[in-house]
């Protein structure tokens, strides 16, 4: 999704404690405790939970709560190997859902018949199987989301509080495995509080033999919430996603650092989006035949109506989640087509509410730019249909949301050409769109490693947006009447809110749920991409599409993990030294950078009194004798040369300029400027904390200045890197007027986006 708007926010200062606080990172243990905890919840509705388990049939445990960033790359064969796009199906198919439901847009309910078919991957017999129950989030105070909200002081989006009546849960109302009851329990993989229900336990009567795959009917209904954190109504706006009974993902051993089978299935957490299983959806849905249905996959067939209602069947393969929208008071749809080398024709629609007509004609132009961009940067992309939805006015926490096929942008009043309301619109578009690849077709684990979907796509997003070269224009339709229209560059605002003056309290390998607020997790986003755009620069543009174009080849229709993306950049880049040392540095630890110079000084090389050695005696020159040469030659030069400009004499000038740094190694380019406008410039390789270098040249240094072409965005005081010899010098100045008015102007204006 986009991020929050406080997410958005510059973090002005992290703090000491926090940073103190990480030191710890990375010391939990990355093995899954033995056994799951204790789970003794039973919660209304539930059905007596079955003891014991079967011979042959031990537990498998959780996840650890504390996963975050996977160090040790996956095996060769996880996820059942790379995908050639020979094999039968695009993925290797894990779970099948066949849903029939009916929404009812009055009560904002909707009821439904979910046959799962799940496929055991491991090599025992799977007898307890946890599914995700995500809409209980919404249910109250009591849920983790709800809690975190609360007790961690974390805002999601916009942060719509939820009013009387408005609240939404997802009740289980039949669970069987061919036609026996399956006793089922709530639990809480993340230690979250009891009165969380948003991941619950079955308990099968018949155990799934290794390789085998057994079939679960559901019967659920569903309470929508006003709209919340992506999903809910809006009057008869209704946004569907994690409306189902949604199974965890049973990892093998050398799947994303488990060394053993384990469940992945964490609580719903707020700052958390989802993780799951490839496979197939055939979903049917009932709605009033006033309504227009928006969905994910392709639709079988005409619409079938029956009396005041229709149902429409949607089906899609090869993806891992399945969302859709049902609404009576959107336009028609507008549509589109993209057809490009080693993709299937793909028809583009954007449904939208009528005042948002200008933002769905740029979101239908945005998304087709997208698949283009992404499909020949990446690789080709893979389905026959990309569904844009522009939610309506109210309805913004429905905004900014991926799902696979289909997504949500978002609407802006005021979307003229070159305000910022279109730059949003167009960002929220490719942001969304490009998630299909980083998050879909990469489908790494939002829960545990968010930054492989937003960080990493948020970088992709900017270099498309560089590679259109689309500044964002920081102004809206009245200010550009009256002359206001500073812009900036898409990295440029990455790196005002992810790395200037930022001092991360976490490393943007941090799972999402665990990070000390929310601005700290909006750096997952900005300053991921931040990195990303600085290791770009250290390894090169070739180097660093060849490494992205190895990871998609190799990790597409699995679930990579963060070592497995530094892997293929690696390798792909051939600059295996440079990718770990940096993923090193921001993605497992919690390292800044800050490079400056400390101090320039030119002084006169005079001759000094003193004796010296020569033909095998010493011979003293004394201060007197050394001062009267020094005061002849200039005189003699003064004749020779009545026009000099104060300052030029006989003598030369010996340079002096030390350079530090005060965050992590990043080489950089020194260059000093003097006063006959030459220049000199060294590579510094940042080896140690400190460098001093030495100039003799005939006249003084005017400036001295680290990164002169301004490549590096990480550093998080750029204001540092020019010295000026005399203060009314030029180099310090130039990183102050420009960067903190830019700043200052994206302050005023975040705000309103
Ligand atoms: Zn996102």
């Amino acid at each position: 999704m986009t991020r929050t708007r406080t997410g958005a926010a510059v973090v002005l200062s992290a703090g000491v404690v926090t940073a103190l606080s990480w030191l710890a990172f990375g010391q939990h243990p990355a093995k899954p405790s033995a056994t799951p905890p204790e789970q003794k919840r039973i919660g209304s509705g539930e059905t007596p939970a079955a003891t014991g388990t079967p011979e042959g049939a031990a537990e498998i445990p959780f996840v650890s709560p504390r996963a975050h960033a996977v160090e040790t790359p996956s095996a060769p064969n996880a996820w059942g190997g790379p995908r050639t796009g020979k094999e039968a199906t695009l993925s290797d198919r894990v779970v099948k859902y066949d849903i029939d439901a009916t929404l009812d847009p009055k009560a904002h309910t909707i009821d439904a018949q979910e046959k799962l078919t799940w496929r055991n991957r491991s090599d025992r017999p799977v007898k307890t199987i946890y599914l995700h129950l995500y809409l209980n989030a919404f249910e109250g105070p009591g849920s983790t989301f709800l809690t975190e909200h609360r007790e961690g002081g974390f805002e999601f989006r916009s942060d719509v509080g939820t009013k009387d009546g408005q609240w939404g849960h997802i009740e289980l109302k039949k669970v069987e495995q061919a036609g026996a009851t399956v006793p089922w329990k709530f639990v809480h993989p993340d230690g979250g509080p009891e009165t969380d229900h948003t991941v619950v336990r079955f308990d099968l009567p018949t155990a799934v033999a290794p390789g085998g795959n057994t079939t679960v009917d559901i019967a659920f209904h569903d309470q929508l919430p006003r709209v919340i954190a992506r999903t809910g109504w809006f009057g008869s706006f209704h946004m569907i996603g994690q409306w189902f009974p949604k199974v965890g993902v049973l990892e093998l051993a050398g799947e994303r650092g488990a060394t053993a089978p384990r469940w992945n299935v964490h609580e719903f957490h707020l700052h958390s989006e989802f993780y799951a299983d490839w496979g197939e959806y055939d979903v049917r849905m009932t709605v009033p035949k006033s309504f227009q249905v928006a969905s994910a996959g392709e639709e079988e067939g005409a619409p079938v109506v029956k009396g005041d209602l229709v149902t429409h069947h949607f089906v899609q393969g090869d993806v891992h989640d399945f969302a859709w929208m049902a609404a009576d008071n959107f336009a028609p749809p507008l549509e589109g087509a993209y057809e490009g080398p080693g993709s299937p024709p793909v028809k583009v629609k954007v449904f939208y509410p009528p005042e948002y007509k200008v933002d769905a004609e740029r979101s239908l132009q945005a998304t087709i730019d997208s698949i283009r961009f992404f499909s020949t940067t990446l690789g080709p992309y893979p389905y026959r249909t990309s569904t844009c939805i522009v939610p309506p006015y109210n309805a913004g926490e429905a905004g900014g949301m991926e799902y696979q096929t289909i997504f949500t942008g978002d609407g802006f009043l005021d979307a003229a050409p070159d305000t910022i309301g279109a730059a949003a619109v167009d960002f929220v578009v490719i942001h969304e769109f490009g998630h299909g690849y980083f998050y879909g077709l990469l489908a790494s684990n939002e829960f545990e490693e968010p930054f492989l979907d937003e960080g990493m796509n948020e970088y992709w997003d900017m270099r498309m947006m560089r590679a259109r070269n689309q500044d964002v224009h920081l102004t809206s339709s009245t200010l550009k009447r009256i002359g206001f229209d500073p812009t900036l560059s898409g990295f440029g605002y990455e790196r005002a809110t992810g790395a200037l003056n930022v001092h991360p309290a976490d490393p943007i390998g941090e799972n999402s749920w665990d990070h000390m607020s929310s601005e700290s997790y909006g750096q997952v986003y900005s300053r991921t991409a931040t990195v990303m755009h600085d290791l770009e620069e250290r390894i090169g543009k070739d180097a660093t599409e060849r490494g992205f174009r190895n990871y998609y080849a190799k990790w597409h229709f699995r679930h990579p993990s963060a070592a497995d993306l530094m892997d293929a950049l690696a390798e792909g880049s051939g600059e295996r030294a440079t990718v770990e040392e940096v993923f090193h540095q921001n993605v497992f630890g919690v390292q800044t950078v800050d490079n400056r110079v400390q101090s320039l000084t030119s002084d006169e090389e005079l001759p000094q009194p003193g004796t010296t050695y020569k033909d095998g005696k010493w011979t003293e020159e004394t201060k007197e004798q050394v001062d009267k040469r020094i005061s002849d030659k200039r005189a003699e030069w003064k004749k020779a040369h009545p026009d000099a400009k104060h300052g030029e004499g006989p003598f030369p000038y010996r340079t002096v300029v030390t350079v530090r740094r005060d965050g992590a190694r990043w080489p950089e380019t020194l260059v000093v400027k003097f006063e006959d406008d030459s220049t000199e410039t060294i590579k510094w390789d940042g080896e140690r904390l400190w460098q001093r270098f030495t100039f003799h040249k005939p006249v003084k240094a005017k400036w001295a200045e680290l990164d002169p072409e301004r490549r590096y965005y990480l550093d998080a005081n750029k204001v540092n890197d020019g010295h000026a010899r005399e203060p009314d010098s030029s180099a310090a100045r130039r990183w102050t007027s420009d960067l903190s008015s830019a700043v200052e102007v994206l302050y005023s204006l975040v705000g309103t986006l």
